[in-house]
């Protein structure tokens, strides 16, 4: 795997003029590591395998290459015969570049990526977005005449091609993302059934946070002789990792005193269970936080109408399942809070990269009750992350359950990688919180 290196300018990278420019106006003043790393070999036409964390910037790995690779065959082509490839391909609904995610919202986010990066190749280049929960009839319009890039989801994307909307025989450029995600949420057979849609002979990159057996096997299947890049964890400095000790029964009220107490421009907040999302809502209510909530029981336009709030700031508390937790870019998003812990420790990781993105400063905080102790530590173990465990001033743990959370940690503390910051120190009996800690996190904009 190749390690990480000095980012090289956008220019240096081998990119166009037209997304230089773009990139110019999004004030991208340099690549970040993965797009340093792989932007050139994807534009000579390599396979790529990617080990790349949530807000790595990944988004832009394969768009801006693939953006590049269609405007140029499209040059090219006009050349040639004088016809655009859209005017060539267009009794087909053809499609030369395929992106497959696991959601509906990542399916919009990154179309809408994108369009934004495609801004100077005068609409020339067409992207639509295709996914389920809405309407399939506003899809096919969208679709007739063909499109240079799709982003879909995998079921939507069969159920259009029965239906004829769709064909994949001109695919040349076919991007996995969250392939660990995809496999995880049941669309093994789906994509298994797609890419025998695909043409052979075709550029593919796959990015995957992680690398369960699943996806090495996809990765045998489908790479030619890939680069592969696997980047370190995200730098500690960005996003802060705190996780504090609550009494049973007190976590609502712990959260609704930091939310007060720490004003945060915003905060989204992890639960288990979609109806918890409500009443926790509820709760927070009767304490004056107003809370939207986003779950998958939500209709597509629900969801579509709170994300675009929160992304947009008019929503301040989000409380939200693991539907949240994968790809969504926020901007500057301040906090995230798991209020209850994620079963999978994978999706510990995902949740807490909301915050902390292209560099910003992060904070993820986990409230773990003496029921979660254990399930934290399995967390930490597999992430390989050991944090101090804390607690709220004014808030403490019971003395009796302090003690027997103590007596649980020395009994199994093992030596273990710290991350950077941490401290290997011995932990502190107990360790409270007082505002000068928070100052540094706390919205200052
Ligand atoms: P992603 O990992 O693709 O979801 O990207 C995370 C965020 O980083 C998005 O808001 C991008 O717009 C932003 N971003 C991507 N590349 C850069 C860059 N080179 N410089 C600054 N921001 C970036």
């Amino acid at each position: 795997m190749t390690s990480v290196t000095t980012p090289a300018n956008f220019t240096e990278l081998g990119l166009i003029p037209p997304l230089l420019a773009r990139l110019t106006e999004l004030e991208y003043q340099q690549p970040t590591p993965i797009q340093a790393q792989a932007i050139p070999s994807v534009l000579a036409g390599r396979d790529l395998i990617a080990g790349a964390n949530t807000g790595s910037g990944k988004t832009a790995t394969f768009a801006l290459p693939l953006l590049q690779k269609i405007q140029q065959q499209q040059l090219a082509l006009q050349s040639h015969t004088e016809k655009s490839l859209a005017g060539n391909s267009s009794k087909g609904n053809y499609v030369i570049g395929l992106i497959l995610v696991p959601t509906r919202e990542l399916a919009k986010q990154v179309a809408d990526s994108i369009k934004s990066y495609a801004v100077h190749f005068n609409g020339k280049i067409k992207t639509v977005a295709v996914f389920g929960g809405v309407s399939v009839n506003t899809q096919m319009l969208a679709l007739r005449g063909g499109s240079d890039i799709l982003v879909a989801t995998p079921g939507r994307l069969l159920d259009l091609i029965s239906s004829n909307a769709i064909k994949l025989d001109k695919v040349n450029t076919l991007v996995l993302d969250e392939a660990d995600r995809m496999l995880s949420l049941g669309f093994t057979e789906e994509l298994s059934a797609l890419l025998a849609l695909l043409p052979k002979k075709k550029q593919t990159l796959l990015f995957s946070a992680t690398f369960p057996e699943q996806v090495k096997a996809l990765t045998q299947e489908l790479l030619n002789n890939p680069i592969e890049i696997q980047l370190q964890s995200r730098d500690a400095s960005t996003l802060v990792q705190r996780v504090f000790t609550v009494n049973q029964g007190e976590k609502t009220a712990v959260l609704a005193h930091l939310i007060q107490q720490q004003q945060w421009r915003q905060a989204l907040i992890f639960v288990n269970a979609k109806h918890h999302c409500e009443h926790l809502a509820e709760k927070l209510a009767k304490r004056g936080i107003t809370a939207a909530v986003f779950h998958g029981d939500k209709g597509q336009g629900e969801r579509s109408r709170v994300l675009d709030g929160f992304k947009a700031g008019e929503i301040e508390v989000l409380i939200a399942t693991d539907i949240a937790a994968r790809g969504l870019d926020i901007e500057k998003l301040p906090v995230v809070i798991n209020f209850n812990l994620p079963r999978s420790p994978s999706d510990y990781m995902h949740r807490i990269g909301r915050s902390g993105r292209a560099g910003e400063v992060g904070l993820a905080i986990s409230l773990i009750d003496h029921e979660d102790y254990h399930h934290f530590k399995v967390i930490e173990k597999k992430n390989e992350i050991r944090l101090e465990r804390e607690q709220v001033e004014g808030f403490e743990v019971d003395e009796v359950i302090n003690e027997q959370l103590l007596a649980e940690l020395l009994a199994e503390s093992k030596p273990m990688a710290a991350p950077e910051g941490s401290g290997k120190k011995k932990r502190k009996k107990k360790a409270t919180i007082n505002a000068d800690i928070w100052s540094g996190y706390s919205e200052t904009e």
